[in-house]
């Protein structure tokens, strides 16, 4: 699915060199490397402030305790997405919505949304789903409608451009009140294990932010309030100020690979290619297809025997996952996820990919055709 190994072997001397650098110094917990990448990936993404911390799903806990939610508050979710985005809803003792998804682009639909604000909703999470933004012009107005806080589950979509009616470009996870991002390895930007960071233009929720990932601490040992450990390793920025000049360059090749499938496969007759709004420009974080006729599982067989790998994201709803029982009520179903879940399978997609494996793929892929009248 992915092809880590000749990503990091173009830039192996230079993650050595950093990698030693920071032995060398001995500034393993907030060393100077962290600064020097939050203020470049804050410049990349045109942002005020980039606070990074242990992981992606750190990066939405702490902003949902940046902004003081309280129990019983409710968050509306896509019910198509990671489970990180709604676990830490249920983790703060805060109450996940889930509402569906549009079929064409994955992300949150903007009419499921609208009918599911109450009294109690206090933020709405939008998922960039598999590299692409979600609709947030009108997501936005519709959240300030309601003075809700917007924070963007940015893991998988991290530099996808959205442009305004207006003509204003900005990066994916700028847009709302607070945006999350991850640096797993098969994200856009992967560092060399786990680590995320948060994004915002508000200077207050930014030392808040900063302050609650330090165990609440703004001033070592003296704790204003209850926070966690969540910082990222200086080893983990080290490596991520070589790659992050590359990231430019890794969402082109993804960008290019997204591109070929979508002109090769055009005439795929038992899939669906996935679309992207005028709006934003895509990322393929994945690439993911719809098969038809309920023949998901077949294909999926079928590329295994082929040697092909491809990958199910989610073949379960939210609200079906065992963990989330308590928070639904029963029957509780959302036609475009449950439909999506069954359809579902993502192709390999990379910042690797050579032409030549491009359309090896594709003309098996076309070939599901015989095999599936057999
Ligand atoms: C990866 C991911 C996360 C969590 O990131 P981690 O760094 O793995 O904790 C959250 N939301 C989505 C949509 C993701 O894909």
């Amino acid at each position: 699915m992915v092809d880590l190994l000749s990503q990091h072997k173009k830039l192996e001397q230079q993650i050595f060199e950093s990698i030693h650098r920071v032995i060398d110094s001995s500034a393993f917990i907030k060393g100077s490397e962290v600064a020097v990448f939050e203020n470049t990936l804050a410049d990349f993404l045109q942002v005020s402030h980039v606070i990074t911390c242990a992981n992606g799903t750190d990066a939405l806990q702490i902003a949902l305790m940046a902004l003081e939610l309280h129990p019983g508050d409710e968050v509306i979710v896509p019910a198509f997405t990671y489970v990180a985005t709604a676990e830490v809803i249920a983790l703060l003792g805060l109450m996940p919505v889930m509402v569906d998804v549009d079929e064409d682009t994955f992300n949150i639909s903007l009419s499921g949304l609208a009918k599911a604000i109450t009294h109690r909703t206090k933020a709405i999470i939008p998922v960039h789903l598999f590299g692409q933004c979600s609709n947030m012009e009108p997501l936005m107005k519709l959240a300030e409608a309601h003075h809700l806080y917007v924070i963007e589950d940015n893991a998988q979509s991290l530099g996808a451009n959205y442009a305004f009616s207006n003509g204003h470009v900005k990066k994916a996870g700028t847009i709302g009140t607070i945006g999350c991002t991850s640096f797993f390895p098969t994200k856009n930007l992967g560092c060399l294990g786990d680590g995320g960071a948060l994004m915002t233009n508000d200077p207050g929720l930014a030392e808040k932010i900063r302050m609650i990932a330090n165990h609440g601490q703004r001033k070592k040992y003296y704790h204003e309030v209850v926070g966690c450990n969540s910082r990222l390793d200086t080893l983990q920025a080290a490596i991520l100020n070589v790659k992050l000049p590359h990231l430019e360059e890794y969402l082109n090749a993804r960008r290019k690979a997204g591109d070929y499938y979508q002109i090769a496969l055009k005439h795929f007759n038992y899939g669906i290619l996935p679309a992207s709004l005028p709006a934003t420009e895509p990322t393929y974080n994945q690439f993911t297809l719809k098969i038809r006729g309920g023949l998901r599982d077949k294909m999926k067989e079928y590329l295994e025997q082929k040697g092909i790998p491809s990958m199910i994201y989610y073949p379960l709803p939210l609200y079906k996952q065992k963990a989330f029982n308590k928070f639904v009520p029963t029957g509780f179903s959302l036609p475009v996820t449950e439909k999506l879940c069954e359809s579902v399978l993502s192709l390999p997609i990379h910042t690797e990919m050579a032409e030549d494996e491009l359309s090896y793929i594709c003309e098996i892929v076309l070939d599901f055709k015989e095999v599936g009248a057999i």
